[in-house]
């Protein structure tokens, strides 16, 4: 079986502050974003459903990276602009 996104869509304009990037299974996109590795201002956020990290204020890197990718995995919204 494939795990290959099901369609292919434009990759999104990458912000100054991007720090990772996951490619979700609608083919969509999770953007973490923040100062950096060791900084708690870090956040994501998916193109596709909207949904982001729960944390108002964020969180460190090796945090919010599991979190981010678990969401990738399972995300099958796929981004409407
Ligand atoms: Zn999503």
């Amino acid at each position: 079986m494939s795990t290959a996104p099901l369609a292919a869509f434009t990759e999104p304009d990458r912000p100054k502050d991007l720090l990772i990037r996951f490619i979700t299974v609608g083919g969509s996109y999770v953007d973490v974003t923040g100062p950096g590795e060791h900084s708690d201002k870090n956040r994501w956020s998916c193109h596709g459903c909207g949904d982001s990290s729960q944390l108002i204020q964020g969180d460190f890197l090796f945090c919010i990276r599991p979190d981010a990718n678990t969401h990738a995995t399972t995300c099958r919204a796929i981004p409407l602009k």
